[in-house]
Formats: C-alpha cells, sequence, structure tokens
C-alpha cells in the first residue's frame, strides 16, 4: 500500500500532546491523518488534516469516525474498545488490537495477564468495590500497607494511592480496584518496544526515572539507565516477554521496578507512544513516534539506538497557578546548550497539569543531568 502523499488515511483517537508529537511525523511523510478529541482546543488540531470533535468512550462516534479509515490507533487508552472491536470485525486494522488494548485498559485485566502469562509483578488482590477491601484486611486476606489502583480510568497517579491505614480507604472512591504490594525498588525503569504484525520487535536503551527526593514526583527520565548491563538485559527480555505475549502491534511502553534484590518486575504498560520515550526525538535515531508509526503500517523499523545522552524533563503547572499560561524564562534555557522545549499548546495552567517537556542532550551524561537540574530550577509555568 502506498501511504505517502496518497489517499490513504490514519485515524487517531484522542488528539492531545502525543497525537501532536505522533503528526510531526505524519507531516513529515505527508500521511493523511483523521483525529477524534472531545476538546475544541486539542494540541493535534493544528496539524492534522481532520478533525472531528466528540467523545472518545461514546461507541457510536468512535465507530463512525473510524468507518472510513484504512488503519486507526491511539495516543490515550481511554477510548471505546466496543466500537473498535466492531470496526476490527469490518475490516478496519486497528492498532493497538483490540484484544491487547481491552487488556490493558483494565489494570485488573492487566495484571491477571502478567500472572497467567509467568511475567513478574508484584502480588495483588482484585476487588469489585473497595469496600471489599476491609473485609479482606479484617479476615487477613492482605496486609497494611498496600497500594490502591482504580482498575478503571486511572492516569498520572489519579488512581494510585498508598494505603498504611484501614481509614485512608474512606477517601478513595468505590470502584473497581486492585490491592497490589508495596515494592520497595532501588529504580523505577521503562523499556519501549516496538512490534510489528508480522511479530517483528525492536527495543530502545532502558530508561531510568529519578525522583524528587521529597516531592517523590519524577524529576528526570534518564536514558541510557545508569545501572549494570545485567539489568538492563533483564529489563529488556521481561519488555518483550510482554510485547510478544500480548501479540502487540505498535509501540509499547513497559514500565518496570528493578527491586533491592535486583528483580525486575512489570508495573503496567501503555500500548502508545510514552512520556519515557520522549527524550529520543532528540537523542535517537528514530523517535518513538516514527517508530510507532513505522510498526502500525508494516514498515521497517528504524535504528533505537541513541545518539547521545538524553534526558527529559516535565514541565508541569506550578502549584498555586490556573489561568492562562505563560511560560517564564524560556529565553534563558534556550541560551543552554542541547536544550529543546516543547510546549504542548494548552492554554490553561493548572497545578501538576502536564503542559510540555524538556530535552536535555550531551555527550556526556553528567553534564546532560547539571544542565536537566538547571532547566529545572530556571524554567517555571504559570498563569498570567
Ligand atoms: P499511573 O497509571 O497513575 O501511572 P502507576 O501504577 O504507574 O500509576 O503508579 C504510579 C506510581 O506509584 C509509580 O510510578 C510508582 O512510583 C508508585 N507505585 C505504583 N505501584 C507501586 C507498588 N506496588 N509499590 C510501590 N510503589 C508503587
Amino acid at each position: 500500500m502506498n501511504f505517502f502523499s496518497s489517499d490513504f488515511k490514519l485515524g487517531i483517537l484522542g488528539g492531545g500532546q502525543l497525537g501532536k508529537m505522533l503528526l510531526y511525523e505524519t507531516r513529515k511523510w505527508d500521511i493523511h491523518t483523521k483525529v477524534l478529541d472531545a476538546s475544541a482546543e486539542a494540541p493535534c488540531r493544528i496539524a492534522c488534516n481532520e478533525f472531528v470533535l466528540g467523545s472518545l468512550l461514546d461507541f457510536d462516534t468512535v465507530y463512525n469516525f473510524g468507518k472510513d479509515v484504512d488503519v486507526l490507533t491511539i495516543e490515550i487508552e481511554n477510548v471505546n474498545v466496543d466500537a473498535l472491536e466492531k470496526l476490527e470485525q469490518e475490516g478496519v486494522t486497528v492498532y493497538p488490537p483490540t484484544k491487547a488494548l481491552r487488556t490493558i485498559q483494565n489494570k485488573a485485566t492487566q495484571k491477571l495477564f502478567y500472572t497467567d502469562h509467568g511475567i513478574p509483578t508484584a502480588p495483588f488482590s482484585r476487588f469489585a468495590y473497595t469496600t471489599e477491601i476491609k473485609d479482606s484486611l479484617a479476615n487477613g486476606g492482605i496486609k497494611l500497607p498496600f497500594v490502591w489502583k482504580s482498575a478503571q480510568f486511572g492516569y498520572d497517579g489519579q488512581g494510585v494511592k498508598v494505603v498504611r491505614h484501614e481509614a485512608d480507604l474512606d477517601d478513595l472512591p468505590n470502584v473497581e480496584c486492585i490491592a497490589e504490594e508495596m515494592v520497595d525498588f532501588k529504580n523505577e525503569l521503562a523499556v519501549i518496544v516496538a512490534r510489528s504484525a508480522r511479530g517483528k520487535v525492536v527495543t530502545y536503551p532502558v530508561v531510568e526515572m529519578e525522583f524528587h527526593p521529597e516531592a517523590n514526583q519524577v524529576e528526570y527520565v534518564i536514558c541510557p539507565a545508569r545501572i549494570d548491563e545485567a539489568i538492563a538485559k533483564k529489563a529488556n527480555e521481561v519488555a518483550l516477554q510482554v510485547s510478544e505475549n500480548m501479540e502487540h502491534v505498535g509501540l509499547l511502553a513497559v514500565e518496570l521496578f528493578q527491586t533491592q534484590d535486583d528483580e525486575i518486575l512489570v508495573n503496567e504498560v501503555a500500548p502508545r507512544p510514552h512520556n519515557s520515550g520522549h527524550y529520543s526525538i532528540e537523542a535517537s535515531y528514530t523517535n518513538q513516534f516514527e517508530q510507532h508509526i513505522r510498526a502500525i503500517l508494516g514498515l521497517p523499523f528504524g535504528k533505537t539506538d541513541s545518539k547521545v545522552a538524553g534526558i527529559m524533563v516535565n514541565l508541569v503547572g506550578a502549584e498555586g497557578h490556573t489561568g492562562d499560561v505563560i511560560y517564564e524564562n524560556m529565553e534563558s534555557i534556550l541560551e543552554m546548550k542541547g536544550v529543546t522545549p516543547h510546549i504542548y499548546g494548552k492554554k490553561q495552567t493548572r497545578p501538576f497539569r502536564k503542559m510540555g517537556h524538556v530535552t536535555i542532550v550531551d555527550e556526556n551524561m553528567a553534564r546532560a543531568r547539571e544542565v536537566a537540574q538547571k532547566v529545572k530550577e530556571t524554567i517555571q509555568v504559570k498563569s498570567k
């Protein structure tokens, strides 16, 4: 099939920043795109060929949107999978495949998938409602502390809470959930796998999340991770195991824990380009967005190696600031060598909202890390 400067149409569910960065690549290759999003101000709107305003969770909206595209992909998991399944049955190519998407969408079924396939993950119990956890605590089925995770629609920590006391449960929504053992981890790592429909796979180098010592928030995503070769190899193998068992097609970001005993456990996966791969735009031979397009169109894969050390800093809304956004000290960071800011195009900021990111590249990792810290201390996302 000819994808370039042709009648071929790629549908994308979701019009946020991941979609926007995917569209840099479709523009580069002149691939016709159609995007669905519920917001009239979606970052994708300016870069796609056709924009449809509508809910990603509504069956009819997603079904009607997908009917005239050749390949349908996503940039967010929370979409109506029943509609995707119907489209798939009617001959539309949907990647990630709906079967994998269904498994991933629900954290309980995702975790069950890992245990069913012998993939290492933290032990957990599944509950239809949060209130049922209390009975389980009373009869010794589970023990405090544990990590509560909403089975559906968790995003950016919203659906995750460490429960240390029984009373902590009272503040949580009464929804389907899992209670997961706390992992005493040394590192949080991630591996991005790209897999084609024919089962060809490539992986990106292991990345490491560096946390703020007090705020317990990821501050930097660092590529390559500063870990032993043996650990990197193990992380890579586990990520491949997940991708192959899921028969995934497209990009799969596998989030991992490295325990104190150097075990590798799968935390969760995302079946799409991911925050942990943003560094690749500046640091890799082939960035994750281009690779996703290559994977879902069955094109040869690009080289996943890095050209230089890469560090990514998220630009999130500062605390105490809500309203029309301004980026303070943007010029100062533009003066630093190897620094590239990305602004997603959201007009309104609010505390901790992901508004953009900055990539820092350098031949030398230690120097990149120093610059990253300077960037972090300099640029501020505030309201007017
Ligand atoms: P989200 O879908 O919000 O990204 P995650 O499952 O990735 O949720 O959890 C968010 C963060 O919470 C993780 O990055 C990790 O720091 C912490 N976390 C999650 N599960 C555990 C666990 N079992 N033990 C310890 N920390 C955890």
